[in-house]
């Protein structure tokens, strides 16, 4: 459940956003769809209404202008009329005069149409009355025209026609000047109408930028999140890291920086005891604190989580010790369910130092080298990357390459060691060690067993070596020898293996041997998993009568406890017992342990014995079994056998 909601973290945060982007861009159409329409409907209207004032305009001009020009084409039809000789001529004028009068009039009721009942009534009146009166007098100028003399007619014009005449031309003019006004007023109202429109049209713009602003950020940020952010811890992933160390700003600065490849010791045991969800919210807190030392605006310092347990980090390298010293041991409140839990996490990390001309990947690669090292060592949680670590696990990927084939090619060869009685100086045991032999070369186990254990293929080659002891024994005994007790060196790895009692029993009755003659070394172990499965294995080989041995005895911690607990036949001390055997003191230690050993009901032998001085002394102390160089190194198949058939030393005193 709680990883659920761990987990979901990250995902609500996208969910979020995502539903924040849908949103936006629906409210954003709507917007765009409303806008557009109103918009639309506003400039339409505004459009109309200067159609119609134009058209007003031009109307209401042409009308006034009409009458202003049929007035002057009526006047020139009087004064024409007035100085014409001829009666036919005088007729004409006076029909184009009266339907100039007839459009006149028809202007005049235009005007009235338009006036009527508004401010322009007045101005239309006096236009009007004007015109009107001017109609009907030039009527009398007309009779006068056929009767009176030019002069009178003339007269009379002066006195009244042109009267009217200026009057209604200054009517009109000012009637020009009132209309150009209330256009303007008109034209006015709707250009402010229109700068509203437009302040409207620029606010839904902004509103719409904004939006999609808005949108552009959260998708920005929400592609940001999916594309370089781990959705469990919510720091930056691999790819992101990578990117970030490609700045120009670390490339301008590479040689103050180092990459730091970290993980936590033993979060598996997290995982299977306290279950994936606590490991989720361990990595989680995990992730908090290697924040907390990243120090980025400074330094611009920079953490990525790469998968599992496994976090990545570009540190100022002289910076690496306080944040290793911080991370060596971190003491942390994982919040889990409803509870807090309280937890103390080792770091391992691997550092390398960034160099000119060296690439990121490069670096990274070096820095996970070293922490493939830090693994490999119990007590050492920080190491710096140094170039023969590359070179080592060159060496060792091409073992572990050509391992398979060696084993189909039978390349690796069984050396066995004699054991030695050295109170009778007789060939008591041996003990099988194992050679490659490739390319013509013998190469030595130190070489390749710490590959193999590390990838666990040692197995294979321990069966493969007890196998061949089996088959030798079995030869030994069909050709009469009578052969030595044998012990075969297994790695602890075969204590996670359930069947592994099974698998060496097997093997035993499928070559029928003895089970006299079979001994398991097992080297001693630390963690107590590994005990339990070592009482469990010694256990079921005592039950079969299988001697099982303890290897170097006195490298490891649990040396005591191992030899209270486990019934084991022989205890094996480590060469390093005799090369720190040189004052009283701790020739004393060495005899209190053996004597330990001995009363526990232990076989004890000593390894890597070479001089008699070496001897005399074991045997002083009541060790009597030796192995070393001072009887007979590992020797071949073949020597070995001719040893068996002489089993007796006849050692050069000294
Ligand atoms: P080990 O089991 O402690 O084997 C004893 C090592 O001490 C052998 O090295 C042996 O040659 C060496 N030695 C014996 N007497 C003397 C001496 O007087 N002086 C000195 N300096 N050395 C002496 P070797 O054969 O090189 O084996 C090294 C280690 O390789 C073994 O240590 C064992 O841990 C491992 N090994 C060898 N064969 C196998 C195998 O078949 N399976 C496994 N798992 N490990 C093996
Ligand atoms: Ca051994
Ligand atoms: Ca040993």
């Amino acid at each position: 459940m709680k990883k659920i909601q761990e987990r979901s973290k990250g995902i609500v945060k996208k969910k979020r956003m995502s539903f924040a982007i849908r949103f936006s861009v629906i409210i954003l159409s709507f917007i765009t769809v409303f806008s557009i329409l109103y918009l639309r409907s506003c400039l339409s209207s505004i459009t109309d209404q200067y159609t119609a004032l134009m058209i007003q305009e031009t109307r209401r001009t042409d009308t006034v202008h009409s009458i202003e020009s049929h007035l002057a084409e009526h006047q020139t039809y009087i004064f024409e009329h007035v100085i014409s000789t001829s009666d036919e001529e005088k007729n004409n004028l006076e029909i184009k005069a009266q339907s100039t009068k007839k459009e006149l009039m028809s202007e005049v009721q235009e005007l009235r149409k338009e006036f009527k009942d508004t401010k322009y009534d007045i101005r239309y009146k006096s236009i009007a009355s004007n015109v009107i009166n001017y109609l009907l007098d030039s009527e009398t100028v007309f009779t006068m025209s056929h009767s009176d003399t030019p002069e009178q007619v003339d007269e009379y014009m002066e006195n009244t026609l042109v009267d009217y005449i200026n009057t209604v031309n200054s009517n009109v003019s000012s009637f020009k000047n009132m209309l150009e006004d209330d256009m303007s007023e008109v034209r006015n109202e709707l250009e402010t109408n229109t700068k509203v429109i437009y302040m409207q049209a620029l606010i839904i713009l902004c509103v719409l930028i904004a939006c999609s602003v808005f949108c552009l950020i959260i998708s920005f940020k929400l592609s940001h999140e999916i594309i370089n952010i781990d959705p469990l811890t919510q720091i930056p992933n691999f790819d992101y890291f990578l990117g970030y160390c490609e700045k120009p700003f670390i490339r301008k600065n590479l040689s103050n920086y180092a990459i730091m490849s970290i993980d936590i010791k033993g979060f598996q045991y997290f995982n299977q005891q306290l279950g994936t969800s606590f490991g989720d919210a361990l990595l989680v807190e995990y992730a908090a604190q290697l924040k907390k030392n990243k120090s980025r605006k400074r330094y611009r310092e920079f953490i990525a989580r790469v998968n599992g347990d496994s976090f990545i980090a570009i540190h100022k390298t002289d910076r690496i010790p306080v944040i290793t010293d911080y991370l060596r041991q971190v003491d942390m409140n994982v919040r889990f369910g409803d509870s807090v839990q309280k937890v103390t996490v080792y770091s391992r990390c691997g550092v390398c130092p960034l160099e000119k001309g060296m690439s990121i990947m490069d670096a990274v690669e070096n820095s996970r080298t070293a922490l493939r090292e830090a693994k490999k060592l119990s007590n050492t949680s920080i190491i710096w990357y140094t170039p023969k670590m590359s070179e080592k696990e060159r060496n060792s990927k091409e073992t572990i390459a050509k391992f398979s084939k060696a084993i189909k090619n039978n390349e690796f060869l069984v050396y066995y060691q004699p054991k030695v009685d050295m109170t009778t100086n007789r060939l008591s045991g041996c003990e099988a060690l194992v050679r490659w032999m490739h390319d013509g070369k013998l190469i030595p186990p130190f070489s390749f067993i710490p590959v193999l254990e590390d990838e666990g293929y040692v197995t294979e080659l321990d069966f493969y070596v007890f196998e061949k002891v089996c088959k030798d024994l079995s030869e030994w005994i069909s050709k009469g020898i009578e052969p030595v007790r044998i012990s075969s060196n297994f790695s602890k790895l075969h204590l996670k293996n359930k069947r592994f009692a099974d698998d060496v029993l097997e093997i035993i009755s499928q070559y029928n041997i003895d089970k006299k003659y079979i001994e398991i070394e097992l080297t001693e172990s630390s963690g107590y998993d590994d005990f339990e499965a070592m009482t469990e294995f010694v256990n079921k080989m005592k039950i079969e009568n299988i001697h099982t041995a303890i290897d170097d005895f006195g490298t490891g911690y649990s040396s005591l406890s191992l030899l209270k607990d486990l019934d084991i036949d022989v205890v094996k001390l480590d060469k390093s017992f005799l090369n720190g055997a040189n004052t009283d003191l701790q020739k004393q230690m060495i005899e209190n342990i053996i004597k330990m050993i001995r009363d526990l009901h232990h076989d004890v032998i000593c390894e890597g014995v070479e001089t008699e001085q070496q001897a005399q002394f074991l045997k002083s102390v009541n060790c009597f079994m030796a192995q070393g160089y001072l009887y007979d190194k590992p020797l071949p198949h073949d020597d070995f056998e001719k040893r068996l058939v002489s089993p007796v030393y006849e050692l050069e005193k000294e």
